[in-house]
């Protein structure tokens, strides 16, 4: 739409792109509005909505991905809930446990990422682990000490949902919800979790491509939550020296093909506690708009990935590197 087009001129354009058997998808940003129309191209559908009053133009978007691409918005988004923001020059910190244990160790957890910088409290309550022996999470009841965790902190509460049965239950704790590596491509789960409108956390596939990995955000934008975060947590290569590996080129490549604000975890993406501070700052220098960082108050002890995981003084030291070199490139700009 052209700078300036009333709500009533984007209306009626968007009911115009609903009678043309399209899709439409009002996105306002902060220099325009754009109107996306989804669905088969076809050559008169131009010509219509040309004419109609406000429209600046009518562009094809080559994508595959629309509602993901840079193209169609234009400019990054942010995504913020409580005092949690990343995109648009904004820099978000997921800190927390692989998973919830107890009260006392989600609450001292919270504490000290609090402290520390971080905006934002992971832990998984529903675990999806290699083997069905592990232990597999507190549910319900992990669920309830991350937001009692909230409650007292305020930091904004990011878990793991694994199936469409547990949506509802996880969105009434959760501020975000993650999607896991192992479930990038569970189509029915990315529609359920796009239907609910909380802030979505999604973690590409170990063996996803990039397109593959957009499409999958897609599916959760074309439900109407433009609240997408992507999150590169490492791929399966023949290396062995880490636990997966960790593509940093990712930053730079998604903020070119889309605007959804672009996540590093360097915990998963290494698998080793050593590795994960540089990695960290390493992912800042590459541009991310931020960080999810396993943090245990006793990694030797954690029910799981502990082996990959800070302990607090270890959260802070990153922390404080990974400010010095936030500083040192906003202070280029
Ligand atoms: C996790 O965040 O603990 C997790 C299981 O991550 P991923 O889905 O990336 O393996
Ligand atoms: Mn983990």
């Amino acid at each position: 739409m052209e700078t300036g087009a009333t709500d009533a001129q984007v209306k009626v354009v968007a009911q115009r792109v609903d009678a043309l058997g399209l899709k439409s998808h009002v996105i306002v940003g902060t220099e325009r509005v754009v109107v996306a129309a989804i669905g088969e191209k076809r050559e008169h559908f131009k010509d219509s909505l040309e004419v109609l009053e406000g429209v600046s133009a009518v562009v094809p978007i080559v994508a595959p991905y629309k509602m993901a691409s840079l193209e169609v918005r234009g400019e990054p988004s942010c995504i913020e809930v409580l005092d949690f923001k990343a995109g648009a020059g904004q820099f978000g910190v997921i800190a927390g446990p692989c998973s919830v244990e107890s009260e006392d160790q989600i609450l001292q957890t919270a504490r000290a990422v609090k402290a520390a910088g971080a905006t934002a409290l992971r832990g998984g309550a529903f675990k999806p682990r290699t083997s069905p022996y592990s232990f597999q999470g507190l549910k319900e009841d992990g669920l309830k000490m991350l937001a009692a965790a909230r409650d007292e902190t305020n930091l904004a509460i990011v878990t793991e949902v694994m199936g469409t049965g547990d949506v509802d239950l996880v969105a009434k704790y959760a501020d975000v919800l993650q999607i896991g590596a192992r479930n990038m491509q569970n189509y029915r789960l990315l529609e359920a979790v796009g239907a609910v409108g909380k802030p979505v956390l999604l973690k590409r596939g170990a063996s996803a491509t990039m397109d593959e990995f957009l499409l999958a955000a897609e599916y959760i934008l074309n439900e109407g939550n433009p609240d997408v975060m992507l999150c590169e947590r490492g791929i399966r290569t023949f290396e062995e020296h880490t636990r997966f590996t960790l593509p940093l080129a990712s930053v730079p490549y998604l903020h070119r093909k889309t605007h959804l604000p672009v996540i590093i975890d360097p915990s998963h993406g290494t698998g080793h506690t050593y590795m994960v501070p540089d990695m960290a700052v390493a992912a800042v220098a590459a541009g991310a708009d931020g960080l999810i960082l396993e943090v245990h108050p006793d990694p030797s002890s954690a029910m799981s990935d502990g082996y990959q995981s800070l302990n607090f003084e270890g959260f802070e030291r990153t922390m404080q590197r990974v400010n010095v070199v936030r500083q040192a490139l906003a202070s280029l700009s």
